[in-house]
């Protein structure tokens, strides 16, 4: 036990949480927590395993790796202090910020270059398959949920997790993360736990960081003496909801200090239309039709205002998993105005006057995801195309959905 407090601090400010390696070989997990430095829950959830773990040693196969984020942020307890550290994660962000000195380097800029060399050297010391967890959570009251982005192989291990879980989120998002780290084609699930401040949302990803250690077979399951009750716990939390969705609506901010979200609303509740959502400037903005409210912002910082979703229907999950295994989707190249945006064949370029014709969903079945790029062209990237399904083939719940549903 540390009583000093220099090094007790000191110990808080370490990149790593905690490592464990086990005896046997097995997966790697990589778990980060407070990318965001006012998302606590993560990191305090992450200590309180990794110190269990090495109290009571259990057998473990593999390799385990907690990791914080934003350091500087943490400290101050702001959701970041320059720029947002899950925005920047994207190949030209990345070369720019490595190209510059140390000097010019913001705060972020930093804790990125020190992050990225802590994954490289953990994708080239350890061997897969590989499982990363991001760990967050939200300034609305929420059901805990899981966000990934759209291939087959994060639905499935997604699906195991008793949560609702959220697709398609990189559509909005510029550089989080994961989608850095799902390029890569790796498993990579965001958690988003509950309430920032809430003891539940530390409850939660404690038990999301047990299940994981379980389902990804880095500890027996028998060996986790609170295996139901974690699940249990998961389960009552998210109201037993466990449903896909997908982000319909995405309110983006230019300035914040325009908007005002109206008081009260949690994640996943139902609003009919013309309920009154925000203020911005002098408008209000109602909803347009009965829909879902998702991540409404009650924050100082922050990009999003607030998200719209809808459930998407099983026959559109099973539908997307069938045409995905049969690789479908490698063939649109040769319709009209679809053309490879790269060598490597991941990406599509869609020129919208030509293939007008094409809606999203159409897209989406067949794991693509846009971004647009002007009035004319969108780019579309291909998860299942960059997706290791090989390096997952063998872990048994691969295996299990291989045939069915998703
Ligand atoms: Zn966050």
């Amino acid at each position: 036990m540390v009583t000093d407090p220099y090094l007790q601090k000191a110990v808080k400010t370490k990149r790593i949480i905690g490592h464990i390696k086990g005896d046997h070989p097995g997966p790697t997990l990589v778990f980060f927590g407070g990318i965001h430095g006012n998302e606590q829950s993560g990191v305090i959830a992450l200590e309180h395993v990794f110190q269990e773990l090495n109290d009571s040693p259990l057998s473990c196969k593999g390799s385990a790796y907690g990791i914080r984020g934003n350091i500087p942020a943490l400290m101050k307890g702001k959701r970041f202090l320059e720029k947002d550290l899950n925005r920047i994660w994207t190949h030209s962000k990345i070369k720019n910020i490595n190209g510059k000195t140390n000097a010019e380097h913001s705060v972020e800029d930093k804790e990125l270059v020190a992050i990225h060399k802590v994954i490289s050297g953990i994708l080239e010391n350890e061997k897969g398959p590989f499982y990363f967890i991001d760990f967050h959570t939200t300034s609305s009251k929420t059901l805990p949920f899981v966000t990934i982005n759209d291939a087959l192989i994060n639905r499935r291990f997604a699906k195991l997790f008793p949560v609702p879980i959220i697709l398609g989120i990189e559509e909005y998002l510029e550089g989080p993360l994961l989608s850095y780290i799902n390029e890569k084609g790796y498993v990579a699930l965001g958690f988003e736990s509950g309430q920032h401040s809430e003891e539940m949302s530390i409850k939660n990803s404690i038990a999301f960081t047990w299940l994981t250690m379980a389902f990804s077979g880095f500890l027996n399951k028998t060996d986790v003496g609170k295996f139901k009750d974690y699940y249990g716990q998961l389960q009552k939390s998210a109201d037993y909801n466990s449903n896909f969705y997908e982000i319909e609506y995405r309110h983006h901010l230019n300035d914040i200090r325009d908007f005002k979200m109206m008081d009260g609303f949690r994640s996943f509740e139902t609003v009919v239309e013309g309920t009154p959502l925000a203020l911005e400037k002098e408008n209000l903005i109602k909803a347009e039709k009965d829909t879902i409210i998702f991540m409404p912002l009650y924050q100082e910082q922050g990009e999003e205002g607030f998200f719209l979703i809808r459930k998407t229907p099983s026959w559109a999950l099973i539908l997307s998993g069938f045409l995905r295994r049969t690789n479908f989707g490698a063939l649109l190249h040769i319709l009209p105005g679809v053309s490879w945006a790269n060598k490597q064949k991941q990406s599509l370029l869609v020129n919208t006057k030509v293939a007008h014709f094409f809606t999203k969903p159409f897209f989406h079945l067949l794991g693509y995801r846009n971004r647009v790029l002007d009035k004319t062209h969108f780019a579309m990237n291909n998860r299942e195309l960059t997706a290791k399904n090989e390096m997952y083939r063998n872990t048994w719940w691969y295996r299990i959905t291989t045939n069915k549903s998703i």
